[in-house]
């Protein structure tokens, strides 16, 4: 069985830039005849706005864009990261790090867009072996040991193939956050396991986090869903839609405009006929083509 998923942060309503997200991996699904599931990334409750889940539920039933069983809340879920964290700990491909910021950005010797890579101060220093420690303390993937020379290459379901040397670009990423949450990555990779999702359609703003996903899945022994990441929407300026620019959220006064041109912009062709149509019809449609 297919299944897809849309998986927004609620730190805000959703924006276009979210609705095509949650459109592509709608349609993907349903027309493979495949389950479409939403799940909540709360995880860090300071990035979330009060109620935002409710308004993008909200959004979602307006714009006919209707899930599958319960819809999965991050918050509800760190035993199950921590215990994978746990896992890699104890298997060797995780290790706790007491490395500041301001550390990490004077002993860096490599960068990338994202800042400064891991100069890998306390891979050797075992300091995950003091149990009481790892509490306050982050926790990184030894990526170069994961990956054991091999490059992670995937088939990107809109993009072709890829290709990332995640220790060589990325470094030992955080898993483990040391305000004792799950990292982004850790998270996402264990849910998406445990919710059996196959196929994974969002935006090319994730295509960078795909390959340490990937890897993740790897020293986990969890298997690889299919992926696809679809254009993104941009904002007049060139910038990406989010709430940190202040992408307006969409109002719920015209689901059908804002959908058509959703589906116009993944590059489908709504009748002129349907101008004016309802989500339903304008689905209805989508799903028969
Ligand atoms: N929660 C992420 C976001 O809103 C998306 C995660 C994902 O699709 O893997 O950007």
């Amino acid at each position: 069985m297919l299944i897809g998923r849309f998986a927004p942060t609620p730190s805000g309503g959703l924006h276009f830039g979210s609705l095509v997200a949650a459109l592509a991996s709608f349609l993907s699904a349903r027309r493979q005849g495949g389950r479409w599931l939403v799940r909540m990334e709360d995880v860090d409750q300071l990035r979330c706005e009060p109620g935002a889940d409710a308004l993008i539920l909200r959004q979602l039933e307006q714009y006919a864009l209707h899930w599958d069983g319960d819809v999965l809340y991050q918050s509800t879920r760190s035993e199950a990261y921590r215990a994978a964290r746990d896992a890699l700990m104890h298997a060797g491909w995780a290790y706790a790090c007491r490395c500041s910021r301001t550390h990490i950005r004077a002993a860096a010797t490599r960068w990338n867009r994202e800042g400064a890579l891991y100069p890998g101060t306390c891979r050797s220093l075992g300091l995950h072996a003091a149990k009481s420690l790892v509490k306050n303390l982050a926790v990184r993937l030894d990526t170069a040991k994961v990956q054991a020379g091999a490059i992670v290459e995937f088939m990107d379901g809109a993009l072709g193939a890829q290709a990332c040397d995640v220790a060589q670009d990325w470094g030992d990423f955080v898993l483990w956050r040391v305000e004792d949450l799950a990292a982004y990555h850790l998270a996402v990779v264990v849910d998406d396991a445990w919710q059996g999702v196959t196929e994974v359609v969002r935006g090319a703003d994730l295509l960078d986090s795909t390959p340490r996903q990937i890897l993740l899945q790897r020293a986990l022994g969890l298997p690889t869903p299919r992926y696809t990441h679809v254009p993104l929407a941009l904002a007049a300026n060139g910038q990406k839609l989010s709430k940190q620019n202040l992408a307006p959220c969409l109002p719920l006064t015209s689901p059908g405009e804002d959908l058509w041109d959703a589906l116009v912009f993944l590059g489908e062709r709504p009748p002129q006929a349907l101008c004016g149509a309802s989500p339903e019809e304008l689905l209805h449609w989508a799903l028969s083509m």
